[in-house]
């Protein structure tokens, strides 16, 4: 029978750093020459979602992360040059996310088996004389059957499933003996209503504002940026990073949770009051707001309220589902998993990384540096068993 050292499942962002992390720390040593893995990935090539990161430029990391020098550093190491921007966010020199996935794919090589079209199904483990594990799954509507010492589940989440992540892993968790906390899709738009405001008509606006989320009539949260007006709500990475802090309870319907949730919007956050009500009178909010977006407010605000435009009340009917999401929030329980190994406290050999962890951040790097982060140090771990 044939097994591999480590099997991979999932050839994301996670799974593909830690390959190529793997390959790297255990090529110096001794007994490399034996050492086997595989990639197992669902989708006909590898690192489909990082290719559309950060609008096709991937945003891989943050000036905020305490991680980022060495995801820099790893890139580096594979050939990937990185630069920040005004905001901290950092992308390849290149700004093109492909050739990170170029980079990834090629720092793997003939190292390991990138089996791609191979759809994971059940992880066991298997107790004979050594303990090991069975992947069985389905490539070409074949039955396959993979066996590894090791296994590393980097299967992402329920985001973006048309990158292939449809949750799989969460099932493969939960058989394996582990708790998956409550998920929902974050970092995705807003449906809204407001009073005397037909969003259809605000379609492909764009607006820099103000957002806070209220709960409870609460301010919890805000963050300021471009808005973007859908036809029916509100988009854009400041209005993304508000859906984080929309939760529900334990066992509470996510719809009646919501109707707790509003969002106020300033609509001119470099303006007060009395220097909008100054120009009201000569230009309404015009030179404030774009030609369209003031014609469109003026009209259906009557008046052009300055307090309205720094003070428009909006109510949420939803968020946007798993397909417009970039993100899951929840995930594998992190206090089941040795976050320094990124190994299972209740499996052994067992590994997690990346977004099917309870680990998650707003837009800008963060997830994507949990990725890499997690991936690279799961790596680590599992080379440090081999000898000098
Ligand atoms: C449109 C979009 C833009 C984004 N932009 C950014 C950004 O700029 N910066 C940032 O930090 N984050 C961004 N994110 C989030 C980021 O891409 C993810 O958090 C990150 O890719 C997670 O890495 P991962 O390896 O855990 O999962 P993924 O990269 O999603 O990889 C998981 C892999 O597992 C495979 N898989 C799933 N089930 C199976 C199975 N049963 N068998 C075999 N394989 C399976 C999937 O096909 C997939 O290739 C974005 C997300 C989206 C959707």
């Amino acid at each position: 029978m044939m097994k591999y050292d480590l099997a991979i499942v999932g050839g994301g962002a996670a799974g593909l750093a830690a390959a190529a992390s793997f390959i790297k720390e255990v090529k110096n040593k001794a007994d490399s020459e034996e050492v086997r893995i595989c990639i197992l990935e669902k989708n006909e090539t590898a690192g489909r979602k990082i290719n559309a990161t950060g609008g096709g430029r991937c945003n891989l990391t943050n000036e905020a992360c305490p991680g980022k020098e060495m995801t820099r550093g790893f890139f580096r190491s594979i050939g990937i040059e990185t630069y920040c921007d005004d905001e901290g966010r950092y992308y390849p020199y290149t700004n093109k996310a492909s050739d990170v996935t170029k980079a990834l794919v090629d720092a793997i090589g003939s190292s390991a088996d990138l089996k791609c079209g191979f759809t994971v199904k059940v992880i066991s483990r298997v107790k004979s004389d050594d303990e090991y594990f069975m992947i069985t799954g389905m490539q070409q509507s074949a039955m396959e059957m993979i066996f590894a010492d090791k296994v590393l589940i980097a299967m992402g989440g329920k985001a973006g499933p048309q990158y292939g992540t449809t949750g799989d892993g969460y099932t493969l968790a939960r058989t394996l003996g582990h708790t998956v906390t409550r998920v929902f899709p974050i970092l995705t738009g807003i449906t809204c209503s407001a009073e005397g405001v037909d969003f259809a008509s605000l379609k492909g606006i764009r607006a820099k504002g103000t957002v806070i989320l209220n709960k409870d009539g609460v301010p919890i949260v805000r963050d300021t940026g471009e808005i973007q007006f859908t036809e029916d709500g509100i988009s854009g990475i400041c209005v993304f990073n508000l859906t984080p802090h929309i939760k529900a309870d334990k066992r509470e319907n996510f719809g009646d949770a919501l109707k707790r949730y509003s969002i106020t919007v300033d609509l001119a956050p470099d303006f007060t009051e009395e220097q909008l009500a100054a120009r009201a009178e000569s230009f309404g909010s015009f030179g404030i707001l774009t030609q369209k977006l003031a014609a469109v407010f003026d009209e259906h605000q009557g008046d052009t309220s300055a307090a309205k435009i720094k003070n428009w009340q909006l109510e949420i009917t939803g968020i946007k589902g798993w397909r417009d999401a970039q993100a899951t929030f929840g995930g594998v329980a992190l206090d089941e998993i040795d976050m320094d190994t990124m190994e299972s406290r209740i499996v052994p050999g067992l590994y997690f990384a990346g977004e099917i962890i309870d680990a998650q951040g707003p837009c800008g790097g963060f997830n994507l540096q949990n990725a890499w982060e997690t991936g690279i140090k799961a790596a680590r771990a599992i080379a440090s068993d081999y000898s000098e």
